[in-house]
């Protein structure tokens, strides 16, 4: 197995799989008229984001106000920030992002919070951009009801010191359904929930100019649905092994490769049916169960957890002492987005040569 002389457990992005991932999203929302702002919380890095503004992206979704500042700093602006910002700190650092970097937004799900935002902004002589934030079925964020998302919407309109841009809704209840029909089926529900809104401010002329939402397991659904004019689609670029399973459980072909995979090294092999390797929970987030082993390893090897620091391999049934120590294997991540923010650093890698080394320039950026 052709793969770089890297000490381990090291991050590695095949650029090949990468880059046809990164075609085929933006192939697919051109083709269906929809923008892409994909999420960096997946990434947390400003090559990948760069990338993703080559390939057509209208800027980037963050996850933390910290996310956003690491990536403004490395030049990225129209950056959205996805979760509410509530704290007259978070405000501060909103309004100084906004200040150089253009094309920052926050999120909104409460009148007392626009209320509390829109007096700091205008206190500094400036303006927010502001999504109303509706709750479409996670109940993690957003407004609980169409009826409070308008009033909220309203509200924020009337706001001095900010500016209402649109709407987001975020169906993170609905990405890993397994099956596209019974996806669909709660994503047409989730259409009808926002195009609701949608139409009650175009009604009160507050026309929403955007309307975000969607990720990985949604994307070819929600943009067809007619109500998003922007995805804030993540782990497209890496692919997983628990977004594998929504399509292949239900013998469907996943639309994108799996791109990102963790290098690990057999460090002990002294039992016939086993053998240990240098990745455990600190290479490898554990939320979403267990990694797979796509290369180096006998078709069938299982991995399981074996500590903070390293990880079994178990050989499947009939096959014994099947590695050495100094072996290399290949993972697939079970979740990558915590998996990536266990790492400093992500190596790109073509024909199983390394091309370069990137920092992951957000990592641990989560407050
Ligand atoms: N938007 C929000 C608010 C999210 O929390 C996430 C991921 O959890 C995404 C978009 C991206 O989703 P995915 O990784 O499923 O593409
Ligand atoms: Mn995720």
């Amino acid at each position: 197995m052709p793969c770089p002389p890297l000490a381990t457990p090291a991050l590695l992005l095949d650029l090949d799989r990468f880059e046809r991932n990164l075609a085929r999203m933006a192939a697919h929302a051109h083709a269906a008229g929809v923008a892409l702002r994909p999420h960096a919380k997946t990434h947390k890095c400003a090559e990948i984001a760069r990338a993703q503004i080559a390939a057509g992206a209208v800027g980037l979704c963050c996850a933390k106000l910290g996310e956003a500042e690491a990536l403004a700093d490395a030049g990225l602006d129209g950056l959205l920030v996805t979760s509410p910002q509530v704290t007259p700190d978070a405000f501060a650092r909103l309004i100084a992002l906004s200040a150089r970097a253009a094309g920052t937004r926050a999120v909104c799900d409460d009148p007392r919070i626009a209320k509390a935002m829109g007096a700091a902004a205008q206190a500094a002589r400036a303006e927010l951009a502001v999504l109303v934030d509706l709750d479409v079925g996670q109940g993690r964020s957003g407004c609980a009801s169409v009826e409070d998302a308008l009033a909220l919407a309203r509200r924020i309109a009337a706001t001095p010191g900010l500016r209402l841009e649109g709407i987001q809704a975020y169906a993170g209840h609905a990405m890993h359904i397994t099956g596209s029909a019974a996806r669909r089926a709660e994503l047409e529900r989730v259409a009808r929930r926002v195009a609701g809104l949608r139409d009650a401010l175009t009604a009160i002329g507050l026309a929403p100019g955007i309307v975000t939402g969607g990720g990985t397991g949604s994307f070819g659904i929600d943009a067809g649905l007619g109500v998003f004019t922007e995805l804030q689609v993540g782990s497209y670029v890496f692919m997983d092994r628990e977004y594998d399973d929504i399509w292949t459980e239900a013998g469907e072909s996943a639309p994108f490769e799996p791109a990102l995979t963790l290098l690990a090294t057999v460090t002990s092999a002294n039992h016939p049916s086993h053998c240990t390797i240098d990745a455990g929970c600190k290479a490898l987030a554990t939320d979403a169960g267990l990694p797979r082993v796509i290369a180096g390893a006998p078709a069938g090897t299982r991995y399981a957890f074996f500590g903070d620091e390293q990880g079994r391999l178990i050989y499947p049934e009939g096959i014994t002492r099947a590695l050495a120590p100094g072996d290399r294997v290949v993972l697939q991540p079970a979740h990558c987005d915590p998996t990536v923010n266990l790492h400093d650093t992500l190596h790109a890698v073509r024909g199983g040569a390394l091309a370069a080394s990137w920092p992951i320039t957000a990592r641990g950026r989560c407050r």
